[in-house]
């Protein structure tokens, strides 16, 4: 059997496979997205979205990528269910990527756009997963709003923890950010911020053993790893910040990565080292993780890709 070759492969359905699908396929270039293991990406774990613009009531996040999608589908972008389980992409300019889906399916794509997220790290209670959504978030950005002027908590020691747990102290009544550790992994100036914090409680050497509540957070059951005494604390939301992983383990050995796995882009644009691949949104963002920065860079990969394909046609025609 033939094997399909394709202009444009888009991998991943999140923001910014869905903002690269409407852009590449108004360009004409056809775009196959495969939506992999999480069709519409991470907000379709959360409820709420209220700072994607053009939204101003707000909106959920699983009816925002179902209309995302929509949008894509309208200028012909074909949406297929699958993973990509394999890549082979070509060092050539011109050359042709090579993707295996669902470890069964060869396909040929002249160019591709890398939109596979990351995952955020929780810490694996059964309390914490069933509260995801009732008061569990990874997101303080996203959602520290709903917890204005409330009692709530997060867990980690590294930057983002201490950066978030800063920008909830300006929100809430009072943050007790929980490190496991004797001392916190984020760097002196973060840290410094942290401690300068009167609202802000650094409880070292402590871990969640519980999460308390039925359907939205109501309090936590802590222990000190050291002492081995528990506590109890009363608060509405509970933030993760213990890290991310970029969906990346596919590209491995074939795209440049930082040493913690995002994909590296030249400065500016989303090209990575292999002509005609392009990596946007979270995969290769460890910075800012929002849906509109995801679909921003979304944007500029289908811009590549575009400007790519088009820079080959004239090589090929001269
Ligand atoms: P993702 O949304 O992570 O999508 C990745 C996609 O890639 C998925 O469709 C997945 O199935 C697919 N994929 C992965 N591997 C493969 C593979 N091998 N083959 C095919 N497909 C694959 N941001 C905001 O701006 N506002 C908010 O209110 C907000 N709330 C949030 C709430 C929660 C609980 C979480 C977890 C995040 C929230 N965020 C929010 C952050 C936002 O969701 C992300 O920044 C954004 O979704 C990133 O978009 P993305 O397209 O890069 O990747
Ligand atoms: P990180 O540096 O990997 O830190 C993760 C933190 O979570 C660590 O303190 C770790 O504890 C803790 N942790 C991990 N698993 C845990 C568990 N099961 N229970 C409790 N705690 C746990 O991740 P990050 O903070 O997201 O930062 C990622 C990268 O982005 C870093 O390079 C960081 O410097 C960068 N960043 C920079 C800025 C900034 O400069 N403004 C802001 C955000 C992020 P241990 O220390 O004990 O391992």
């Amino acid at each position: 059997m033939a094997v399909e070759r394709i202009k444009c492969l888009i991998i991943g359905s999140g923001p910014a496979g869905y903002t690269a699908a409407i852009y590449a396929s108004r360009a004409d270039l056809k775009p196959v997205v495969y939506t992999g293991m999480e069709p519409g990406g991470q907000l379709t774990t959360t409820t709420e979205v209220d700072n994607f613009p053009g939204y101003p009531e707000g909106i959920d996040g699983p009816t925002m990528m179902v209309q995302l999608q929509q949008q894509a589908e309208r200028f012909g972008t074909e949406v297929r269910i699958g993973m990509i389980t394999n890549v082979e992409f070509s060092s050539e300019e011109g050359g042709i990527h090579k993707a295996t889906v669902d470890n069964t399916t060869e396909i040929e794509a002249e160019s591709v756009i890398i939109s596979t997220g990351a995952t955020a790290r929780y810490l694996g209670l059964p309390s914490e997963q069933r509260l995801r959504g009732g008061g569990v978030s990874a997101c303080a950005v996203c959602d520290g709003f709903f917890y204005k002027n409330q009692r709530v908590a997060i867990v980690g020691g590294g930057d983002t923890a201490a950066e978030e747990a800063t920008y909830l102290a300006n929100i809430c009544e009072h943050v007790t950010m929980l490190v496991r550790k004797d001392e916190m992994r984020a760097s002196k100036a973060m840290q410094h911020r942290v401690n300068s914090r009167k609202n802000i409680t650094v409880l070292y050497n402590t871990e969640v053993e519980e999460v308390i509540g039925e359907q939205v957070v109501e309090g936590l059951k802590m222990i000190n790893n050291q002492t081995k005494e528990t506590s109890q604390i009363e608060i509405t939301g509970l933030f993760i910040a213990i890290g991310h992983k970029p969906n990346t383990d596919i590209f491995k050995g074939q795209l440049e990565m930082d040493d913690t796995g995002y994909i590296i882009t030249e400065a500016k644009s989303t090209k990575t080292g292999k002509p005609g691949v392009f990596a946007s949104g979270d995969v290769q963002d460890k910075e800012y993780r929002q849906a509109i920065t995801a679909a921003g860079t979304g944007c500029m990969a289908a811009l590549d890709a575009e400007r790519y394909l088009a820079s080959i046609e004239e090589k090929v025609e001269a």
